[in-house]
């Protein structure tokens, strides 16, 4: 009988002091599993010695499989080459500081093998997140659902397990700004939620600045919905009734109380009220056309330095985002 075959997909950004720690917890949970494996380790342009580690493991073990990227192209594009990359009948993606824990392997492989196409784990809670990030995480979540088009599970990570069919699928998005959360949520096939209890961080801070958070939060916003340019609408629809009644009432001053006197402040309010206006939904118009301005360009989506040793024996050339499509 042909083993199946798993492939597990860990984007890296200086997890030096987690990397062998996550290779070795893999390592265990994967012996008491019947099948063939491959860790695709993708190195999102770490400046620490993440890639000698690599280099190190992969000499060690085949089925270590680092990609080094060129530079630092973030955590969904790392994730994105990984998919590009990955052979598995199976492909699991996974962080690689042990909050996403390798003990669930087994557990979202069952599920494959009952039949799910896609099993999407849930965080519960996260062991370390500080109060601010608890609520200001949940409160996203439920003003994007508010907007988006398809609904996003709040909670919803990266830590996911994908049938090939469903791989296969995932790859012919190629947008640059990128929330796989919510491509894989509208893809269908038959998903799963798996909810489970993220561990802190084995080793290090979190790799995700602020401005990361902030950019993947606007990203889920505008990539999941359209609803920010309906804002100019609702404005001018209530302006438009503003406006009626403030015609009525000049009416009414002309020609019932005969009271003409130019009304400063009015003209004022009404000039500050509309070009402040315009200006919003000009931003908003502005903010997708720069979007659409990106995603014309048709850039690679990531460009990699030194690519899957397994691909270099099978003589495969996958440059950036040129991948196979079925
Ligand atoms: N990561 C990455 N590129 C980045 C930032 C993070 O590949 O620009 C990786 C990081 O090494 C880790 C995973 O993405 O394996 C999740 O990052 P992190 O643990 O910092 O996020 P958090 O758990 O704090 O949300
Ligand atoms: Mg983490």
């Amino acid at each position: 009988m042909n083993q199946k075959f798993i492939s597990i997909v860990v984007p890296v950004y200086n997890e030096s002091d987690n990397i062998r720690h996550f290779y070795e917890a893999v390592c265990t949970e994967m012996k008491k599993l019947p099948y063939v494996w491959e860790l695709i380790f993708v190195d999102d342009g770490s400046k620490d010695n993440s890639r000698e580690i690599l280099l190190d493991l992969e000499e060690k073990d085949s089925r270590v499989q680092p990609i080094f990227l060129a530079k630092n192209s973030g955590h969904q594009l790392a994730l994105t080459c990984g998919l590009d990359h990955a052979d598995g009948d199976a492909v699991i993606t996974m962080d690689g500081d042990m909050q996403h824990p390798p003990e669930l392997l087994h557990e979202l492989l069952a599920f494959w093998e009952e039949g799910y196409e896609v099993v999407q784990t849930i965080r519960e809670a996260t062991e370390d997140a500080t109060w601010l990030k608890k609520t200001t995480s949940a409160s996203y979540y439920k003003f994007l659902n508010i907007i988006s088009e398809v609904p996003v599970q709040p909670g919803g990570s990266d830590f996911r397990l994908m049938d090939r069919k469903a791989v296969m699928a995932f790859r012919r998005y190629r947008e640059h700004a990128r929330f796989i959360r919510g491509i894989v949520g509208s893809m269908g096939f038959r998903q799963k939620q798996y909810r489970f209890t993220a561990p802190p961080r084995f080793a290090g801070a979190s790799k995700f600045s602020p401005k990361k958070m902030l950019r993947l939060a606007i990203d889920g916003v505008f990539v999941c919905s359209t609803f920010p340019l309906r804002i100019g609408l609702y404005m001018g629809f209530v302006t438009m009734i503003a406006s009626l009644l403030i015609f009525i009432h000049v009416l009414f001053e002309t020609f019932v109380r005969a009271d003409t006197v130019a009304g400063w402040p009015t003209i004022m309010a009404c000039i500050l009220f509309f070009g402040g206006m315009q200006l919003m939904v000009l931003g908003i118009i502005g903010e997708y056309l720069g979007r659409t301005y990106e995603e014309a360009k048709r850039r690679p989506l990531y460009l990699i330095a030194r690519g899957k040793p397994s691909d270099a024996l099978k003589g495969i050339r996958r440059e950036g985002s040129l991948v196979d499509e079925t």
